[in-house]
């Protein structure tokens, strides 16, 4: 049932069932608020959200009181400026003001709301209330106990959403504090989100503790590779290197929230020092770093000495459909039947929140453009039988670390030519005779298919040699759309690596291919217009949000 209810003169028609603070918030008015959150069970303490309803005779939490018909509420009267100026004070009182030092400052809503609706001083003259400071709750979040505001926010999200209750509140006033439950630390999947969920700087990352300033990083929108829900995120990085991963708010898939490995485990290795920084041949039993010109020619001139039944093709999970449908389209010119991808999944390591079994992002989508044998006889177990048998000389993998698998390592050690892209050194390009540097998620453009069947985009954080040669010659005007004024672009240390979809594209005009790509979204319109799953799909569609393909999958299976 809809209500009709004015809010600082203006009137609005909305759901009798919501809260003042909620009524607001969809008509983008916005109400100060701490401990409210959109995801929380309301707690109504930290009084911030406090609004004047006429007809009542004092002011009241827009967060506890439910909108009524012809309810006459204001967000901004006298009254209720005072009042905030009053519960800000308070606040304030036994804070300790450590902003310069702070990771939260820049994007404290404290640090916001005392500048928008404080009077900006303190009548307070006596000693702070000290607590503790640099407590390890648990593995990954450090408290600063004299900034908490005693919001409650962290300790609701333990019970509701995580469901690990772990963290409580001891003693009473203005010496209460927050701690662990005796004996228990704050470890679940989930801790993480305390830290953005926490209004004030009481609750920071272990990972990221004076990393940087907020305001020195750059974020771009992009998505999780951490397994195949595909959480929304922002990755944020500061001279060319990614600090942190944050969140980014989707209802389809994550709400606010991500889990901690997927936070910490996913960046990691775009930053570290056995990256692959240009390609690389074996000569003399040696890989040597060459350019792309020529290791693209080996490759292709290698590939033409081999029949083409002697020759299997393994795309990858963990590429995007972009990767994987060019790298389809290549084996299809050449004549090589025996294509398959690997799946890389966890039995058991998942939950009814967040976390799937399977722990890539694209296995969905990898089958979906093409990556899929004809039938068990060209899959994966028999492409590696085959291997061992003598029969398959010739392998090609794509962004997938396959001889981490013992089995399979013994395997390809029987092979002729072993051509693989990389971004990281790694058990499989110890065995390569060619290694195609590609670029991480992280450093390019495409999209990925999450277990939902939800087509997703992931950007270029991370600016590597590939952009520069893009980027030269481009206007002021156009750098600047590309998002090319960022520091990412013009600071800290580049790779010399390209996006799997690029290499592949190279390597497919060098074997006499007139393909027409450019950029990523001329592959991913082609992927539009031929696979039926993602027709009318755009990436405009796509958004920041992710587009269903038409056909929803929900499971997936693969003979390995
Ligand atoms: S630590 Fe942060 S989120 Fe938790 S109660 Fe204190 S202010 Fe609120
Ligand atoms: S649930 Fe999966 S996609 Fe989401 S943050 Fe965790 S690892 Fe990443």
């Amino acid at each position: 049932m809809k209500v009709k209810i004015t809010i600082d003169e203006k009137q609005y028609e909305v759901e009798s069932n919501l809260t003042i603070i909620q009524a607001a918030r969809e008509n983008k008015i916005h109400i100060p608020h701490f401990c409210w959150h959109p995801k929380l069970s309301v707690s109504g303490n930290c009084r911030v959200c406090l609004v004047e309803v006429e007809k009542m005779p004092k002011l009241v939490i827009a967060c506890a009181t439910q909108v009524a018909d012809g309810m006459i509420v204001r967000t901004n009267s006298d009254r209720v400026i005072k009042a905030r100026n009053a519960v800000l004070e308070f606040i304030l009182i036994n804070h300790p003001l450590d902003c310069p030092i702070c990771d939260e400052a820049g994007e404290c809503k404290l640090q916001d709301y005392a500048y928008k609706y404080s009077v900006g001083e303190s009548r307070f003259e006596f000693e702070k209330i000290r607590k503790p400071k640099r407590v390890e709750l648990g593995p990954n979040v450090m408290l600063d106990t004299e900034r908490c505001i005693m919001c409650s926010r962290c300790v609701r999200f333990c019970d509701e959403i995580a469901k690990k209750p772990q963290l409580t509140f001891t003693q009473r006033g203005d010496h209460v504090e927050l701690t662990t439950f005796p004996g228990v630390q704050l470890d679940n999947p989930y801790s993480m989100n305390v830290i953005e969920l926490c209004p004030v700087g009481a609750l920071t990352s272990r990972d990221f503790r004076f990393k940087a300033r907020v305001w020195d990083m750059s974020s771009t929108d992009t998505i999780c590779i951490g397994c195949s829900r595909g959480c929304n995120m922002k990755m944020w990085v500061r001279n060319n290197e990614i600090l942190r991963l944050t969140p980014r708010f989707n209802s389809h898939v994550n709400d606010y929230w991500m889990c901690d490995n997927g936070r910490l485990n996913t960046f990691k290795f775009v930053n570290a020092a056995n990256r692959i920084n240009s390609p690389m041949i074996r000569k003399e039993g040696m890989l040597v770093d060459v350019g792309w010109d020529e290791a693209i020619a080996k490759v292709a001139f290698e590939l033409k000495s081999f029949k083409k039944n002697e020759i299997a093709a393994l795309g990858s999970a963990y590429s995007t459909n972009e990767d994987n449908y060019l790298f389809a389209k290549l084996m299809q010119l050449l004549g090589v039947k025996r294509i398959d991808f690997v799946l890389h999944t966890k039995p058991g390591n998942k939950d009814d929140l967040l976390i799937r079994e399977d722990k890539t992002p694209n296995a969905i989508g990898a089958r979906e453009v093409g990556v899929r044998p004809e039938s068990d006889e060209f899959g994966f177990t028999s492409i590696i039988n085959e291997i061992k048998a003598g029969k398959i000389k010739a392998l090609y993998v794509l962004d997938d670390d396959i001889a981490a698998d013992p089995n399979v390592a013994e395997a390809l050690v029987k092979l002729d030519y072993l051509v693989v892209h990389a971004s990281n050194e790694n058990e499989t390009t110890k065995l390569a005779d060619v290694v195609l540097a590609s670029s991480t998620y992280a450093e390019k453009h495409g999209t990925f298919t999450s277990f939902q069947g939800r087509v997703q985009r992931n950007r270029p954080a991370i600016a590597t040699l590939e952009h520069d040669r893009i980027l030269d010659g481009m206007s002021l005007s156009r750098l600047d759309k590309f998002g090319a004024h960022n520091d990412r672009w013009t600071k800290g240390q580049k790779r010399d690596t390209r996006a799997s979809w690029r290499i592949i594209n190279s390597l497919a005009a060098v074997t006499g291919a007139k393909w027409k790509y450019n950029i990523c979204e001329d592959v991913f319109n082609e992927i539009a217009s031929t696979i039926p799953s993602f027709k009318g799909l755009t990436f405009l569609k796509v958004g920041a949000n992710g587009a269903m393909l038409s056909k929803k999958k929900e499971t997936i299976t693969v003979k390995n």
